[in-house]
């Protein structure tokens, strides 16, 4: 991609109103928009993000036994009525619409029970199960405060798993695998090292489910650590009782900041007795079928990363999910350097590298500038300097000076 063509610009302040520095910095390097307090437009830049972070989820969920769906965003109100949470005053992030004949429709905040409902029609036999599903959908929610950037949008991105199992055991077995690809996950996109598995209120067996926080100051909950066990506990089911049901020590614990990335839940059989969602036995007897519900927050992680990674100067991508792997610079006009750089270019994208290539005809400090704020993970500079012995200069955007190298040996830092 060439920088003069992409769609946006970068610019050099954030709306007054955005407080919070990861939808501050989003904005000012173009990758996402403001709409309004908590709803973000995802621009070219802040969409490869996204999809990046969706390919490795993608990837762990199928290969868990995952099938790929999705559901929709106008909902039945009727669902919800029965398992009493259409209610504003059960359930205060609803968004309501209405059909022109006035009977009322929900505007998905989640997806538990149309998706249960939906099982209902091709669920019936002990043979039908286990089914896990999931989606990447837009969940809306009417949250009351929206001052942490995209990581608390009124409109944001989750991945939202469902397992419906025969009973108990299948369902614990998924449940397992559900955490160790989570955690993969995490590994993965680079928070691996700073996102704890953590006990929290809520889930069927053990009165218990489990969530992924991330340590940072903008989180908006607050955990208690064991660093050495990798295990945490949320501040609001922090007691005794639990301290000592998970065998730990509240003198080992860490009072620590973090923001929920992820959140896995038992319901057992509660909502399919409240749906009516059962099947038939090997032994010819009704039984309701045991669920579990998974959700991962895509764009929350997005800020998330920000928030972990940036420093004074911009955005810090991790390469597994950074927009570009190259910010390619040429600085001087000539044509054989022109024809340098072009060159350049096309080696990488023809290798599958994916470049981001300013080819535009701005001051030197601006473009050097630019490549800070937008974080991509190499920085390649070709000028005039390096062209009667072949050279370039190359830095990572964590590095604080560039190295002289030749084009073999930058091709084999990025292959590697
Ligand atoms: P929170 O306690 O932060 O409000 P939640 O417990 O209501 O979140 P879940 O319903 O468990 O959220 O949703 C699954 C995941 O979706 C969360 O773990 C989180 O990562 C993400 N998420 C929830 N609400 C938002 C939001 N308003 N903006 C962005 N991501 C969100
Ligand atoms: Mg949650």
């Amino acid at each position: 991609m060439r920088l003069s063509k992409l769609f946006t610009k970068t610019l050099h302040s954030a709306p007054a109103d955005e407080q919070a520095l990861n939808a501050q910095l989003l904005i000012r390097a173009g990758y996402i928009y403001k709409e309004m307090a908590g709803v973000y437009a995802y621009l070219p830049l802040g969409l490869k993000v996204q999809e990046n972070i969706k390919r490795i989820v993608r990837e762990e969920m199928n290969a868990i036994g995952g099938q790929e769906l999705i559901m929709t965003n106008l909902q039945r109100s009727d669902l919800w009525q029965i398992t009493d949470r259409w209610d504003e005053a059960k359930v205060d992030v609803w968004f309501k619409t209405k059909l022109q004949n006035g009977s009322e429709l929900g505007l998905a905040w989640s997806h538990e029970e149309p998706i249960t409902d939906m099982m209902r029609n091709y669920i019936s036999s002990y043979r039908d199960l286990p089914i896990n599903v999931y989606q990447f959908q837009t969940k809306l929610r009417n949250e009351v405060r929206a001052k942490s950037g995209i990581m608390r949008g009124r409109e944001f991105v989750m991945k939202d798993l469902y397992s419906y199992s025969l009973d108990e055991k299948q369902h614990q077995a998924f449940y397992d695998s559900v955490i160790e690809a989570y955690l993969r996950i995490f590994e993965r996109i680079g928070i691996g090292d700073k996102t704890f598995l953590t006990y929290a209120s809520g889930g069927a067996f053990t009165k218990f489910s489990h969530e992924f926080q991330t340590l940072t100051p903008a989180g908006e909950d607050v955990i208690y650590l064991n660093r050495e066990k990798r295990l945490a506990i949320n501040q609001e089911v922090y007691n005794d009782e639990v301290i000592k049901h998970l065998k730990l020590n509240r003198a080992d614990m860490e009072q620590l900041k973090a923001s929920e990335v992820g959140n896995i839940f038992s319901f057992g059989t509660v909502k399919s007795e409240q749906l009516d969602l059962s099947y038939t036995s090997k032994s010819g007897d009704k039984q309701y079928v045991v669920i579990g519900s998974y959700g991962i927050g895509i764009t929350r992680l997005i800020g998330v990363i920000t928030e972990l990674f940036a420093d004074q100067k911009g955005l810090v991508w991790p390469e597994a999910i950074a927009p570009y792997k190259v910010h390619l610079i040429r600085i001087g006009h000539s044509d054989e350097l022109t024809k340098k750089a072009d060159k350049l270019y096309k080696l990488l994208t023809d290798s599958k590298i994916e470049v981001i290539y300013d080819d535009r005809d701005l001051r030197v400090g601006e473009m050097l500038k630019d490549a800070d704020l937008l974080g991509i993970p190499h920085r390649v500079v070709v000028s005039d300097k390096g062209l009667a012995n072949n050279t370039l200069e190359w830095k990572k955007r964590t590095d604080s000076e560039a190295k002289i190298i030749n084009e073999a040996e930058l091709v084999s830092i990025l292959e590697s």
